[in-house]
C-alpha cells in the first residue's frame, strides 16, 4: 500500500495532478476538498450564515457523509444523495473554507478520511493531508503556483463545468480562502516540514507530473503498484490488425448462430486502459468464444484445455482469439503463471472462477476455484465481470446467447491483505459475486425466463 499526501492552496492543479497519478497507477483518488464541500452545501441549505459557528456545528448530527467509489471516482453522498457538480459552486467554496475552520467539523470528517486510507492505496488531496490526517503519508507534496495562475486555472476549471465567473471574482475569492485556510487555528493549511514543494508555474500538466513522480518515485518507488509499469505496455495488447479484421468476420458469423445479444458495451473501456482481468460464469465451451467476440476493443486470452488444439480448423480460431492450452491432467499451475504475464505487460485475460462449465445450474450454488483471485492478488489487475445468460431464448438453431458486460471492478476495492490465509478464495469469491449479480440485476430488468 502506498499513500500520497497532495497539499497546497486552491487552484495550484493538486486534483488535476492526483487524477492523472491515480489514471497512471490504478491508486485511488480521494478529493477531501469535496467533504467540507457537501457540509458547506447542507449548511447553506439550512439557511445558516457561513459565520455561524454554533449553527453549523448543531447541523452536523443531522449530515450523514458517505465517500463511494465507482469505477475509480469518487462520489460524496450527502444523507444517501450524490450531489454532483452541485458543490463546485463559488458560494459553496466560501462555505466550505468558512465551515472547515470549525474544529468540530474537522473532526467530523476526519475518520472517514483516514479510514479510506487505512484500507486502500490513494493518492488523497487537501490542506492538512500530510499534517494532520496522514502524518506518516510515505510521500507528501506541497503543490502550488503564482496567484494569477491559480485564479486563471480556476476559471477555466469553472467554465468547463458551465459556471460563470469573472476572473477577478474567482482571484479575490481564492485570496480569501487561502488566508482562512492559512490563518486557522486549528489544522491551517501549510506544508509539512517533510513535504518536497512543487511550483508547477508555466509547467504543463505532462511536466508537473513527470516532476511530482519523480518526487514519489525517490521516496517510495516499491510501494507503487505493478500496474504502472504494465501500463506503458499496453497498446501492444489491445487489438492487432490482423485480430480485428478476423474479429468482424467471426463476430458476425457467432451473432448470426447465437443470436447472440450484447448487454453493457460501453463498460468495456477504452483501448488505453491497462491491465484486466476479465471474469464471466461458464455454461457452455463456446463462452470463450462468446467472450472474445463481445469484447470490442481488447483481445482477452484464455486458457482453453490442450485437446481443443488439435481440432484442425477450431484451433486456430481459438488462437487467434488469443487462447492458449491449459493440460488439464496435470497442473494449472503453468497456464496461471501465462494469465499472471500477460497481465503483468499489460494485457487482457479471461477467466472463469467456476473453473468448469456448469450448464443449467443455478451459479450461486457452484463451486469456485481460487485461481482468479491468485491472479488478481498477483497482478493488482481491475476486473470486468461477464455474465452469459441463455435465458430469453428464441427458437434459432442454437440457444440465444446474452453477453453482459458490467463496469470493470478496480482492484484496491478487493481490499487484498497480503500474506492473510484464504485471500485467493475470497477474491474469487467476490469476483464470482459480482459477476452472479450483474447475471441477476439484467434477468430482472430485462423479465428474463
Ligand atoms: O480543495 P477544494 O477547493 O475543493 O476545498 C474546498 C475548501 O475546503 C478549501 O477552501 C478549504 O478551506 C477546505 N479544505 C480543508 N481541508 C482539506 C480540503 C479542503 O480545509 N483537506
Amino acid at each position: 500500500m502506498i499513500r500520497i499526501a497532495i497539499d497546497g492552496p486552491s487552484g495550484g492543479g493538486k486534483s488535476t495532478l492526483a487524477k492523472r497519478i491515480s489514471k497512471e497507477t490504478g491508486i485511488i483518488y480521494v478529493d477531501t476538498g469535496a467533504l467540507y464541500r457537501t457540509v458547506g452545501y447542507y449548511v447553506r441549505g439550512k439557511g445558516i450564515a457561513k459565520d455561524d459557528n454554533q449553527g453549523v456545528i448543531s447541523c452536523l448530527p443531522d449530515i450523514s457523509i458517505e465517500l463511494v467509489f465507482r469505477d475509480g471516482h469518487q462520489t460524496v453522498l450527502l444523507n444517501g444523495k450524490d450531489l454532483g457538480d452541485k458543490i463546485r459552486e463559488p458560494e459553496i467554496s466560501m462555505y466550505a473554507s468558512a465551515v472547515s475552520a470549525v474544529p468540530e467539523v474537522r473532526e467530523f470528517l476526519l475518520e472517514t478520511q483516514r479510514r479510506i486510507a487505512r484500507e486502500n492505496s490513494v493518492v488523497m488531496d487537501g490542506r492538512d493531508i500530510g499534517t494532520v490526517i496522514l502524518p506518516d503519508a510515505d510521500v507528501k507534496i506541497f503543490l502550488s503556483a503564482s496567484n494569477e495562475e491559480r485564479a486563471r486555472r480556476r476559471c477555466a476549471e469553472l467554465r468547463a463545468k458551465g459556471i460563470e465567473a469573472s476572473y477577478e471574482e474567482v482571484l479575490a475569492d481564492m485570496n480569501e480562502r487561502d488566508a482562512n485556510d492559512k490563518n486557522r487555528a486549528v489544522a491551517p493549511a501549510i506544508a509539512a516540514p517533510d513535504a518536497v514543494h512543487l511550483d508547477n508555474s508555466g509547467l504543463s500538466l505532462d511536466e508537473t507530473y513527470e516532476a511530482a513522480m519523480k518526487i514519489i518515485k525517490s521516496k517510495a518507488k516499491n510501494k507503487l503498484p505493478k500496474k504502472s509499469k504494465s501500463k506503458m505496455l499496453v497498446h501492444k495488447r489491445s487489438m492487432t490488425g490482423f485480430y480485428r479484421f478476423m474479429w468482424h468476420i467471426f463476430h458476425g458469423f457467432f451473432k448470426f448462430i447465437f443470436n447472440s445479444k450484447i448487454y453493457g458495451a460501453e463498460n468495456e473501456p477504452d483501448a488505453d486502459y491497462g491491465a484486466m482481468l476479465v471474469c464471466s460464469n461458464h455454461i457452455s465451451a463456446t463462452d470463450p468464444i462468446a467472450i472474445s467476440l463481445s469484447l470490442h476493443r481488447h483481445q482477452a486470452c484464455f486458457m482453453a484445455k490442450k485437446e481443443l488444439f488439435k481440432i484442425p480448423l477450431f484451433a486456430q480460431l481459438i488462437r487467434m482469439l488469443g487462447a492458449f492450452p491449459v493440460d488439464r491432467k496435470k497442473s494449472d499451475v503453468s497456464a496461471v503463471r501465462h494469465t499472471i504475464s500477460i497481465l503483468e505487460a499489460g494485457g487482457w485475460a479471461a477467466m472463469f472462477p467456476q473453473g468448469t462449465r456448469h450448464p443449467g445450474e443455478d451459479p450461486r450454488k457452484t463451486s469456485l476455484k481460487s485461481g482468479a483471485g491468485m491472479v488478481c492478488a498477483h497482478t493488482g489487475a481491475d476486473v470486468l465481470p461477464v455474465y452469459i445468460s441463455t435465458k430469453n431464448a428464441t427458437h434459432r438453431l442454437f440457444r440465444r446467447k446474452n453477453i453482459i458486460i458490467g463496469k470493470p471492478i478496480k482492484f484496491e476495492e478487493f481490499g487484498y491483505e497480503k500474506g492473510k490465509a484464504g485471500e485467493y478464495a475470497r477474491i474469487s469469491a467476490e469476483i464470482f459475486d459480482r459477476v452472479c449479480t450483474l447475471g441477476e440485476e439484467w434477468e430482472k430488468a430485462n423479465n428474463a425466463k
